[in-house]
Formats: C-alpha cells, sequence, structure tokens
C-alpha cells in the first residue's frame, strides 16, 4: 500500500508539473494563434423545437495547433482568459462570424441568427469594444437581430459600471443576450428582471439525465415556466436523442441544441445544410 500510494504521489506530481508546462506552452502559442490563422470557427444548429427549422447557429471556436492538432475551446479559453488574450480571441470570434454570414446573406442563403459566445474577461477590457463589435455589424450591412451575444451568470452578479454599461449597449441596439450554462453558477434570480435577456440556455448538466432523473426534468419544466412568465426564451443544450427532444418540446421548451440535431459544422457543411433548408 505505502509504494502504491508513494507511485500515485509522484504521478501526481508529475502530472501537475505537466499540466502547468502544458500551459505555458498552450500560453505562449496562443498569443500568436490568432495572427498565424490557426484559429477556426464551426457552427451548431439551433432548431425550433416545434417546427423543427433551422434559425439560429452556436459559433464555437478551434484552434489547429501546428504540432497538438486540434484543441477544443475548453482546453484553451481558460488560459486565454488568465493571460488576457481572450479579448483578442473575441474580437476575431466576432469579425470572423460577421463577415461569414455577410457572405452567406450575400449569396441568398437561408437567414441565420449567429449566437456569438463572450467570456467574462472581454467585458471588462477597456480594448473589447461593444461599439466597435456594433459598428462593425451594421459596417457588414448586418442588423442587430442578426446575432444574439452569449454571456454567463457570473457577469451579471459583479454588478460593475463598466460591464452594465456595455450590457446596455446591446441592449440599446437591439442586440439579444442569451444567457449560457443556465443553472451551473449563481442562480440568484434577481438578475434575470434586472437585466435584458431574450434566452435562457438551460446548460446540458440538466439534460443528460432527463429520461431518467425525474428531478431534471421538473427543474427543466421551472425553467421555462419561469422563463416564459418573464418573457424570455428557453434553449436546451446538449440534446442527444430524441426522447430527450421530445419531453423539452412538451416541457414547452422553444429551441434546441444538440447532437440529436447536428454537432458543430466546419463553416462547408453548415453552408450545405443551410441551402438544403433554403431549397425548402
Ligand atoms: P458552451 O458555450 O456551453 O458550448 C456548447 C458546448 O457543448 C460545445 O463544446 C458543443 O460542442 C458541446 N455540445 C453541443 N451539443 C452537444 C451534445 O449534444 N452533447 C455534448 N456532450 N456536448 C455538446 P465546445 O465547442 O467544446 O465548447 C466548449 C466551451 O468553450 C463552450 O461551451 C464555451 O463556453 C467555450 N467557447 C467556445 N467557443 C468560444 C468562443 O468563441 N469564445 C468564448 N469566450 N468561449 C467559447
Ligand atoms: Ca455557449
Ligand atoms: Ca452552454
Ligand atoms: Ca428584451
Amino acid at each position: 500500500a505505502k509504494q502504491e500510494g508513494r507511485n500515485r504521489l509522484s504521478y501526481f506530481t508529475a502530472s501537475l508539473q505537466e499540466q502547468a508546462q502544458v500551459r505555458r506552452l498552450l500560453a505562449n502559442d496562443l498569443r500568436q494563434a490568432v495572427a498565424k490563422k490557426q484559429l477556426h470557427l464551426h457552427y451548431q444548429p439551433i432548431v425550433d423545437l416545434n417546427t423543427g427549422e433551422l434559425l439560429k447557429a452556436e459559433v464555437l471556436v478551434r484552434w489547429l495547433h501546428p504540432s497538438q492538432g486540434w484543441i477544443s475551446p475548453a482546453d484553451f479559453i481558460h488560459v486565454a482568459e488568465e493571460t488576457g488574450v481572450v479579448v483578442e480571441i473575441g474580437n476575431w470570434v466576432f469579425s470572423t462570424a460577421i463577415a461569414q454570414l455577410k457572405a452567406w446573406k450575400q449569396r441568398g442563403l437561408a437567414p441565420i441568427q449567429l449566437s456569438i459566445n463572450t467570456s467574462p474577461k472581454q467585458y471588462y477590457e477597456a480594448e473589447c469594444d461593444v461599439n466597435q463589435w456594433l459598428t462593425e455589424l451594421s459596417e457588414a450591412g448586418l442588423s442587430s437581430a442578426d446575432v444574439v451575444m452569449e454571456i454567463t451568470e457570473g457577469l451579471l452578479m459583479e454588478n460593475s459600471p463598466v460591464v452594465n454599461e456595455k450590457l446596455l449597449a446591446f441592449s440599446k441596439a437591439g442586440v439579444e443576450v442569451a444567457l449560457d450554462d443556465f443553472g451551473t453558477g449563481y442562480s440568484s434570480l434577481a438578475y434575470l428582471q434586472k437585466f435584458d435577456i431574450e434566452y435562457l440556455k438551460i446548460d446540458r448538466m440538466f439534460i443528460h439525465n432527463l429520461e431518467q432523473d425525474g428531478d431534471d426534468l421538473i427543474v427543466c419544466k421551472a425553467i421555462v415556466v419561469m422563463a416564459h412568465k418573464l418573457g424570455i426564451h428557453v434553449i436546451a443544450e446538449g440534446i442527444e436523442t430524441e426522447h430527450q427532444a421530445n419531453l423539452l418540446r412538451e416541457a414547452g421548451c422553444d429551441f434546441a441544441q444538440g447532437y440529436w440535431f447536428a454537432r458543430p459544422l466546419p463553416h462547408d457543411e453548415f453552408e450545405l445544410m443551410l441551402s438544403d433548408s433554403s431549397v425548402c
């Protein structure tokens, strides 16, 4: 047992060091990732749960590292946040998504609203200029209705004047805001009335066991009822089975996203899907 304990300890220590090293490596490489055009966007369909219509897509960033291959945002966004690079990445994601949307529009593809993830860190930084985004949007000939900005619960809890000013700018410009990962964070509901929010995205944590766990279904139903009373639409994330989709439809959920409908797709594949939906 002693031997085992020591092995476990040294393994643990090594892996911590390794982790720190990987982090440093990523942090350095990440600084150049935008300039070196290593970031790519994927698009995951969001459908109307009642009609099945493809109306929106979430924009998800991926990093094609020259030696590590594809790196998931789950593995680098927190590093980007710690080093501040997330501001540059966020600006790149916004501009690239806008340019893509403009191109799709010009080619007459079915209209689609792009839902763009933002990190709380972006809103504290002066370089992250919401008015600049709004200018980019109108310069591309797009309207405020063409995008949704995804934010997380923590941001609303901060009660920071700088943050609130930026959120107010969205509201004034008519840009919709979605509250991502709903139910995983602070779960103070006061801010739902205080801020102008159009969508709640139920975290996939509540969807995952929906078929087995009656409590999760109760939570989802309660979220839908509450949101609707507040005039907020509900998007369920991480739907992987038809049964989950049916349960959520019966619960009155408005929109759905998940592998059951489609995985996040590279832009060529997403484009094909868009052209199909414009045929019918
Ligand atoms: P998120 O915003 O909650 O995005 C949804 C994540 O769930 C995506 O992971 C998506 O691929 C995954 N997903 C979608 N449907 C299913 C499903 O049916 N089952 C399962 N198991 N997973 C599903 P992804 O693309 O790896 O992104 C991870 C997180 O990274 C995102 O979580 C978001 O917080 C962050 N992220 C992604 N792109 C950006 C970005 O441009 N900016 C910022 N700040 N964060 C981003
Ligand atoms: Ca999201
Ligand atoms: Ca989410
Ligand atoms: Ca509103």
